[in-house]
């Protein structure tokens, strides 16, 4: 028998691979009161719209045997080629930065790849050694996008400006030398067509599969043998793996406010809206009617406003934070080692005053 923690896309696959292929039972353990983690969806009940309840998710890869391993569910995965726009001085501007985002807030000219390419040249700063995210979007964008797009709204996302954020922060933002709106680039970027939770529930569909809800790991682990499981996977967070540890890894959560508008076609042109500008309490907002084109009389808004209380959202990747995490890892790996040799040395892993 294995123990899976954690029931989102992760725990949820490697619970269908161990009961369809191994033919083994398998107890998943969930500290919320459903299963699906992050990407938990449900309808509505006012409007009838399927909503996300904690942010938007876009499934997309390039990676063949993934796609071929969704599409054996009885889910249909539909096209969704996600778009986001921010408002800036009054107007929309496609994200990421494409040859229309230049042109529109920095009234330039650019007709196509080959100016874009001089355009981004003679704007991209030279730095010797890349530090942090202002120097990485700085060296991707130069200074006027920079402080147009990504300062504010970094700030307002992380509490902490681009300089305080390690390089990969914003080496992930995509920069475009054509028209190309499309926030993603892989080959398949779909939706399910009934969403995330019931696609969540056909993996778990099988006789051999147990799920608790509402229990969390450490009181679990408290109150049950685990010397019985042939393996544990843990797919929580890092920092809450280890129940005694004196210092937290850093992570911003998002507070979500939603907001019904009965008879109301659609109440902003996008599925989602970024507002990089301070004035504006919100990183962004959500409509998810827009999401495989939902009909509805009604339309719902979620906007995001982050915090540091609540659920973990994204780890904050700073010095701090990345060295907290390589000890983790360090002890995850250590314990996996003793945890596969013998289980005598689990009270001694558990009692590390170390972290
Ligand atoms: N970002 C920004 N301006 C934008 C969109 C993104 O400065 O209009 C920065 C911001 O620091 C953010 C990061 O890029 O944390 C990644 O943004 P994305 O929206 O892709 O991340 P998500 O919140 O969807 O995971």
């Amino acid at each position: 028998m294995y123990l899976i923690i954690g029931s989102g896309l992760s725990g949820a696959v490697i619970a269908e691979r161990i009961s369809n292929i191994l033919k083994e039972k398998v107890i998943i353990i969930e500290k919320l009161e459903h299963i699906g983690g992050n990407c938990y969806d449900y309808i509505d009940e006012t409007t009838g719209i399927l909503c996300n309840k904690y942010g938007a998710h876009i499934f997309h890869t390039n990676n063949e045997e993934v796609w071929e391993y969704i599409n054996s569910f009885e889910t249909k995965w539909i096209r969704w080629e996600h778009k986001v726009l921010s408002l800036i001085d009054n107007k929309y501007i496609p994200i990421p930065i494409n040859i229309t985002s230049v042109n529109e807030l920095l009234n330039e000219t650019i007709n196509n790849s080959k100016e874009m390419d001089e355009w981004l040249k003679k704007n991209q700063i030279k730095y010797e050694n890349i530090k942090n995210s202002e120097e990485m979007a700085k060296s991707r964008i130069g200074e006027d996008l920079y402080n147009k797009l990504i300062k504010n709204y970094t700030y307002k996302q992380w509490n902490k400006y681009p300089k305080e954020l390690d390089k990969s922060v914003l080496e992930r933002i995509p920069v475009k030398n054509n028209y190309d709106t499309r926030y993603f680039t892989d080959k398949y970027q779909v939706l399910p067509d009934k969403g995330y939770t019931n696609f969540i529930k056909q993996l778990l569909n099988n006789k051999l599969i147990t799920i608790i809800l509402n229990t969390d790991y450490n009181e679990y682990k408290k109150n049950n043998d685990l010397s019985i499981f042939k393996k544990i996977i843990y797919t929580g967070s890092i920092d809450k793996y280890f129940d005694n540890i004196n210092e937290k890894l850093e992570y911003r959560s998002i507070n979500f406010i939603k907001e019904i508008y009965e008879n109301m076609n659609y109440y902003q042109p996008n599925s989602v809206i970024n507002y990089p500008n301070m004035n504006v309490p919100y990183t962004r907002i959500v409509e998810y009617k827009h999401f495989l084109n939902q009909k509805s009389n009604d339309t719902i808004i979620v906007s995001e406003k982050t915090n540091d209380i609540g659920e973990p959202y994204y780890p904050v990747p700073n010095k701090k934070n990345l060295e907290l995490f390589n000890i983790a890892s360090f002890f995850v790996k250590i314990s996996i080692v003793l945890f596969l040799t013998t289980q005598r040395y689990k009270n001694l892993l558990y009692n590390f005053k170390y972290l």
